[in-house]
């Protein structure tokens, strides 16, 4: 009786080391770094040289509408990528004897409700860091803290980014970096819409990543780092058993976290995904704290300086930018870096932010 919720703490645990905790696209104009692909050695030729991860997975499973990923590895050929097999060995999960809600499909054990629901359908994992934000089309980039990050999104995003490498090639080099810019309207599972184009200022005058945010992007990209995409497949993969006890619609301990996650596809309850962000930049903040905190400022510094002459590029070109715009972002990326720097919680400073700016602009 010491006070401790054994459950709470293992399911604490099983979040942390799932690792699907995907970047929820805000409405409004995102601007991404798309990052090259996570591992260098990667000799599997489905996705050797390629920077996403496809993904089978089945939506609106058992009485928790959860998505799961689909686990016969014909359908879903990552389930054997030896990077994840590798991962799965080590939690202990042998698939072999294909996926229970593909058999109950083909059975025609479920409604016509279900099977339109849970028909298996392909999704995409990329890496990527919001570099910019603006909320309405006409109004300036504010920067974001720059947050090495996961999407997991369905085809027309995933046409949209490929479109953009078919246009400017790479994109993804470091020294010469276009961005993607995703639109998204709408805030509902049924009314949002995205549409995927080239961020404007860098197709003009592509970007180079200062060396600190570089290194962030490196270390989350490693075999185990937030965007090491492997990792994440191979923890959202659950065995067979696991399955079928979420189609029967028992509680098992994992089901409602990754349902909550991901089952809604793009469309995530927004407040979730700020608290998780949260969480996770207070986490960062602890490690930066630890290795790298007198650099921070100048690195970051660095991609200022290349941001603020794309912005002034912009405002020349857009004519309605009110004067102290820069000034403004800069206070605000100052303060995002001291509370990086502090390793507290960014959110009210967000909230001070936009009180300040309208102060501000008087
Ligand atoms: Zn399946």
């Amino acid at each position: 009786m010491s006070g401790i919720d054994m459950k709470k703490m293992q399911k604490g645990y099983d979040s942390q080391q799932r690792g699907g905790d995907f970047l929820t696209i805000q409405q409004g104009n995102t601007s991404m770094y798309v990052h090259p692909p996570c591992r260098k050695k990667d000799e599997w030729e489905p996705t050797e040289g390629v920077n996403y991860v496809p993904v089978v997975v089945h939506y609106g499973v058992g009485k928790d509408n959860a998505m799961t990923v689909c686990i016969d590895d014909e359908n879903n050929p990552i389930v054997k990528h030896p990077f994840v097999e590798k991962l799965l060995r080590k939690r202990g999960i042998r698939l072999g004897g294909g996926c229970p809600v593909c058999k109950a499909i083909e059975d025609g054990a479920l409604s016509d409700d279900e099977m339109d629901r849970s028909r298996a359908q392909t999704r995409y994992l990329w890496g990527v860091t919001p570099m910019e934000h603006k909320s309405k089309p006409s109004g300036s980039w504010d920067k974001v803290t720059p947050k090495p990050s996961v999407i997991f999104v369905g085809k027309s995003i995933y046409d949209g980014i490929m479109e953009i490498f078919f246009d400017n090639g790479d994109i993804t080099d470091p020294k010469s970096a276009i961005f993607a810019n995703i639109h998204r309207v709408g805030k509902g599972k049924n009314d949002t819409k995205y549409k995927v184009v080239a961020h404007a200022p860098t197709i003009k005058k592509p970007r180079k990543l200062g060396p600190k945010l570089r290194a962030m992007i490196e270390k989350a990209m490693a075999e185990g780092g937030d965007c090491d995409l492997f990792k994440i497949v191979a923890n959202l993969i659950r065995n067979a058993s696991d399955v079928e006890a979420l189609m029967a619609g028992v509680k098992i301990d994992e089901s409602d976290d990754i349902g909550d996650d991901i089952d809604d596809e793009e469309e995530e309850a927004e407040e979730e995904a700020e608290e998780e962000a949260e969480e996770d930049e207070e986490e960062e903040a602890e490690e930066d704290e630890e290795e790298e905190e007198e650099e921070l400022d100048d690195d970051l510094g660095d991609d200022l300086d290349e941001d603020e002459e794309t912005e002034e590029d912009e405002e020349a070109e857009e004519g309605e930018e009110e004067e102290n715009g820069v000034d403004d972002d800069l206070d605000q990326l100052d303060e995002e870096l001291k509370s990086i720097a502090d390793g507290k919680k960014t959110k009210k400073k967000a909230k001070g932010k936009k009180a300040k700016k309208s102060k501000k602009s008087k």
